[in-house]
């Protein structure tokens, strides 16, 4: 039987494959490989599509987050509200920038707590970043409220959200600014590295398209010190072209969540993942929880079937922040969703057969 992968790319790359070679073409003849004109196309392309009035192109999410920090002026001795339960680079950005990440463990939607949130302000505290986990948005509402109280920008991690709404607002569109990836996984993917900070404010805009491209203003005047992290001429041209299937595929997404929700609901001990009150996700990942999560893992992929976690350690307990001083026990609902976390293939294309495989193995317990 053939291997179903957690993502199969295969029907975006068939449906942009004449637009992204004719975009290839116009660059390589322009010479238009760093900040060609089809960077500005896209920038203006996806803040349309997010609902902001500005999209400054970065080299890859993980930049967009620290730029995005550094351009409303975070850096050493600030400190940084985050999830324990997010992706590594998600922390990885705080600390670069300096500021001293600290942490708030997640409920059992897998997002941030909002209520932890008060607890951790101090006089230090400059921002929040809440991450819309797995294509699903955050409490922004109650979030919004604890920014307000205290004075505190909020920056959202909107790589698995391109697209999700809650409550009429678009992911990346709330926040003082947002960081985004176009990892060539996430819900709109480029053919390589790339990423994108979005923001209502002129200035904070004019801030990164400087930070991005060596803190010039102008060509070889540098009043500040910038860094390379321009989004790439011919990724551009990618994502200009799946921008045109976005919703498509967020659509087919939507179905085929909905399709494993059908199908896993005879297992009781299978939790399945629900769509929070006022959320319209895009189901970047669909996660289960499960007890015997590694048998399942390995029946899974002894099926052929490339089932994954998301994440196997909470950012406390990963050896690039132990010096954070957390430790186990720290924040027991993200350590307990660790061990329990299973995310089954899901792309645009996934088909009710292959789905119907994947069910067949939840059987075997
Ligand atoms: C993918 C991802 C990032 C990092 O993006 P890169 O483009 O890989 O640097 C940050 N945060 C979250 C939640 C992500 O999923």
């Amino acid at each position: 039987m053939s291997e179903i992968p957690l993502v199969d790319l295969g029907l975006q790359h068939r449906q942009i494959a004449d637009e992204v070679a004719e975009g290839f073409a116009r660059v390589i003849e322009e010479n238009a490989f760093i900040l060609g004109p089809a960077v500005a196309e896209f920038e203006d392309a996806f803040a349309t599509f997010v609902g902001v009035a500005h999209c400054v192109g970065v080299a890859s999410g993980t930049d967009a987050l620290e730029l995005a920090l550094r351009a409303i002026g975070v850096g050493h001795g600030d400190e940084v509200i985050l999830p324990a339960n997010t992706f590594i680079a998600t922390a990885l950005a705080v600390a670069r920038t300096g500021a001293a990440p600290v942490l708030v463990d997640c409920g059992h939607d897998h997002l941030i707590d909002a209520d932890q949130i008060e607890s951790q302000v101090t006089a230090h505290t400059r921002a929040v970043l809440p991450v819309h986990l797995y294509g699903q948005m955050a409490l922004m509402e109650d979030i919004e409220g604890v920014a307000e109280r205290h004075g505190l920008a909020i920056v959202e991690d909107a790589a698995q959200a391109h697209g999700a709404n809650r409550n009429g607002r678009s992911a990346g569109s709330i926040g003082a600014v947002a960081g985004t990836s176009f990892y060539p996984g996430k819900n709109l993917g480029a053919y390589g590295d790339a990423g994108a900070v979005l923001t209502r404010s002129a200035e904070i805009a004019a801030a990164l398209r400087a930070l991005r491209n060596y803190g010039s203003d102008r060509k070889y005047h540098h009043p500040q010190r910038g860094f390379n992290s321009r989004l790439d001429t011919l990724q551009a041209v990618v994502l200009r072209a799946k921008l045109r299937f976005l919703d498509s595929w967020n659509g087919m997404r939507r179905v085929a969540a909905g399709r494993y929700d059908e199908l896993l609901e005879p297992f009781e001990w299978v939790i399945r993942p629900v769509a929070l009150e006022g959320n319209d996700p895009v189901w970047h990942l669909y996660v289960v929880r499960v007890p015997n999560r590694d048998a399942v893992l390995r029946a899974l992929h002894e099926a052929g079937i490339g089932a994954a976690i998301h994440y196997p350690v909470p950012i406390h307990l990963s050896g690039a922040f132990r010096s954070l001083g957390y430790g186990p026990g720290s924040f027991p609902v993200a350590e307990e969703l660790a061990s329990q976390v299973l995310s089954l293939p899901l792309f645009p294309g996934i088909t009710e057969v292959q789905q119907a495989r994947i069910a067949e193995v939840f059987k075997g317990f």
